[in-house]
């Protein structure tokens, strides 16, 4: 099997984090005899000072040709006053666009070894295990018409949240196949008291449930939802939702693991290629200083061997070497609580034995 790569460290922790999930990607290929070629590319402020534009066109270009793109994490304070289409994040945007990018997906399960890390009880989170599949490229973030307009003495702001049938049929039955391999659940979460859109998305996603007669479909307002995620998260097996709500509930459910840095994410095209990030940003409060938690983006590794290439034992794989090293109790500074702390290498270093520990095989194989 050969598959084409495209990595992008980004800025601040990103290259950070980065350097380890690369590592466990080069013992994957080897022990699997998965042949990976990797191309790497700048972007984010990183790219700014060196090209002058936040991502290159032939970047965008590289990540349509790849298989999956590897994302760190872009942007910092320094580049926080430039206009809008020279901001860091605009790579991010851009790849997403490029890539046809229109489901966000971001589990979030419970490491049992750090259930005192999470904010709230533990008998409240112990069971989670949820995946929020969020649409990506259409509604309020993308709308027209969206502008500041001056009326007579007053000011203005306008967005407008849009949904076509199709973009909502196509997230949808992205959230019904992943539940086909889960609990077998869907909870479609929306505000059809209030919003047309809301309305038009209940509709059609009632319609794709016919054809998942296997899987229980029920609806949620999201004002509920968002009360329900704090709650009692295990009643959730996949949360369907829109680009808006999604970005809003799905970082209120990454806090009860514990930690930012232990959430990946993928975010699929129609034809399975993704873009793999950890959730969390460049982090510059702690950059430079190896605190970083690589994890997520270990785990971003894994999601992209189920997701993209369909490889759900070497996902297993990782995602069980990460369990292990947790158990061992190793902690990067943002889960060791008062105990003792590791490096983001020490860490990534961990994981990396265990993946490669049950082929026997060393590095320098
Ligand atoms: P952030 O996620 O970078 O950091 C929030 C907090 O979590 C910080 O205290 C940070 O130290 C901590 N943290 C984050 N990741 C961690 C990790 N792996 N290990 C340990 N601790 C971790 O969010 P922010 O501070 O709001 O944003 C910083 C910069 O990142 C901004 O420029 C923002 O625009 C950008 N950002 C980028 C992305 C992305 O690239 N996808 C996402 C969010 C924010």
């Amino acid at each position: 099997m050969n598959i084409k790569v495209l990595i992008i460290p980004g800025d601040g922790i990103g290259r950070e984090v980065i350097c380890e999930a690369e590592k466990i990607l080069d013992v994957v290929g080897r022990s699997y005899q998965i042949k990976i070629e990797k191309m790497h590319a700048l972007a984010g402020g990183a790219c700014l000072e060196e090209k002058g534009v936040p991502i290159e066109e032939e970047t965008l270009e590289l990540a349509k040709e790849a298989d999956a793109v590897l994302l760190g994490a872009v942007g910092s304070p320094e580049w926080d006053n430039m206009p809008i289409k020279k901001k860091p994040e605009q790579a991010i945007l851009k790849l997403r666009k490029a890539m046809g990018s229109f489901a966000n997906i971001r589990p979030v399960k419970i490491f049992l070894p750090l259930i005192n890390a999470s904010p709230l009880k533990e008998k409240i989170i112990r069971n989670t295990d949820l995946v929020v599949v969020r649409e990506l490229t259409g509604g309020i973030y993308f709308g027209e018409p969206r502008e500041i307009r001056e009326e007579g003495n007053k000011i203005k702001g306008i967005n407008s949240l849009v949904y076509y049938d199709y973009e909502i049929e196509r997230i949808a039955r992205v959230a019904f196949e992943i539940a086909v391999k889960r609990r077998k659940k869907v909870t479609s979460v929306d505000k059809a008291n209030v919003l047309e859109s809301s309305i038009l998305w209940r509709k059609t996603v009632n319609e794709v449930s016919k054809d998942y007669p296997e899987i229980e479909i029920n609806h949620m307002y999201v004002d509920n939802c968002a009360m329900q995620i704090i709650r009692n998260p295990s009643q959730f097996d996949v949360i369907l939702t829109t680009n808006l709500f999604g970005d809003i509930l799905s970082d209120e459910a990454s806090m009860i693991p514990g930690s930012i840095g232990l959430l990946p994410s993928a975010s699929l095209n129609e034809g399975k290629k993704g873009l793999y990030e950890p959730i969390h940003g460049s982090a510059p409060d702690i950059a430079g200083r190896g605190e970083a938690n690589p994890l997520a983006t270990i785990l971003s590794v894994a999601m992209m061997f189920r997701y993209s290439f369909d490889l759900g034992e070497i996902a297993d794989r990782i995602e069980k070497a990460v369990e292990m090293v947790l158990e061992e109790g190793f902690r990067t500074p943002d889960i060791a609580g008062d105990g003792k702390a590791i490096s983001t290498a020490m860490m990534g270093e961990a994981v990396l034995k265990k993946v490669h520990f049950r082929d026997g095989l060393t590095l320098s194989e």
